[in-house]
């Protein structure tokens, strides 16, 4: 039986390249998009690519839109094996430091990064429940765990800024919530760590490639049963460069 696996933010940098990696397992990729003209464009290379790829209508911060959106899975497939919330933004005010941070600007980045991981989830788990195999991808960032953050020895540490790290920190949670929720029940839910990667989100300035960064969502996507769940997993950044990934402080 085919696999069927949800990617929100699918139509580009690790969305696209981690439906092209799940497509390229054989899974049917069902590419979240909030533009029809996107997704129709990302399908296209997909299916060009061998994958058996589907545009699916869906912005992450539309009730309605993630609600008709696990009507259609239900009525094409019944179920949903493997959902990855990657769509995600990031936002910062003049400086990017706290002090000149606006609610607004907060407000927005959560409604995507957070709120909008909640209410495609919630929508999706009747689906999941179904599933042999279920898998829910949170993609997070190493941005998120407070652990780093507060390493003065870490790359990251010159960074302070609210909006995006705090909305991760927060994904970072509901990550660990659902699965101590889900425990018993064979969902493993887990945050994936892409690493730096060249992307829209951060003008390519990232050296690590989006497929690299997508790896690490797949990873997660297709653990075994006995694999892990309510973990942040991924590339650490340290001065020295990325190390293997592994299992990150929250
Ligand atoms: P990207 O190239 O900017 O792509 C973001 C994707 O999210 C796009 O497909 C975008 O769709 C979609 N999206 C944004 N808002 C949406 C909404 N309301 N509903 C549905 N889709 C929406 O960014 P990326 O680097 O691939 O980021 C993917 C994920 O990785 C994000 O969660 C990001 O926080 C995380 N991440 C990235 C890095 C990095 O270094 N790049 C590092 C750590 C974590 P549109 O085309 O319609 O805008």
């Amino acid at each position: 039986m085919t696999t069927i696996a949800l990617i929100t933010g699918g139509n580009r940098g690790i969305g696209l390249a981690t439906a092209r990696l799940l497509g390229a397992r054989g899974m049917t990729v069902l590419v979240g998009a909030r533009s029809a003209d996107r997704g129709s464009r990302a399908e296209r290379a997909l299916r060009e690519g061998g994958a058996d790829a589907w545009a699916l209508p869906l912005d992450v911060t539309d009730e309605k839109s993630v609600r008709l959106a696990a009507e259609w899975i239900d009525t094409e497939y019944g179920r949903l094996d493997v959902l990855v919330n990657n769509a995600g933004i990031a936002r910062g005010d003049g400086t990017g430091e706290p002090s000149a941070t606006r609610l607004s600007t907060m407000r927005t980045v959560y409604e995507t990064n957070v709120f909008g991981v909640v209410v495609v989830t919630n929508a999706m788990l009747p689906l999941l429940h179904r599933s042999a195999a279920p898998r829910i991808v949170n993609v997070s960032s190493e941005v998120g765990s407070i652990t780093s953050m507060m390493d003065p020895t870490s790359p990251l540490w010159p960074m302070a800024s609210v909006p995006y790290p705090s909305s991760k920190a927060a994904l970072n949670m509901v990550t660990a919530m659902y699965a101590k929720e889900l425990r018993d029940t064979g969902i493993k839910v887990n945050a994936a760590n892409p690493g730096y990667c060249a992307t829209d989100l951060n003008r390519h300035s990232g050296f690590r490639t989006a497929e690299q960064g997508a790896e690490v969502s797949v990873y997660l996507a297709t653990l075994p049963d006995d694999g892990p769940t309510g973990v942040l997993w991924g590339p650490l950044w340290r001065a020295d460069g990325t190390g293997p990934d592994c299992v990150l402080p929250w």
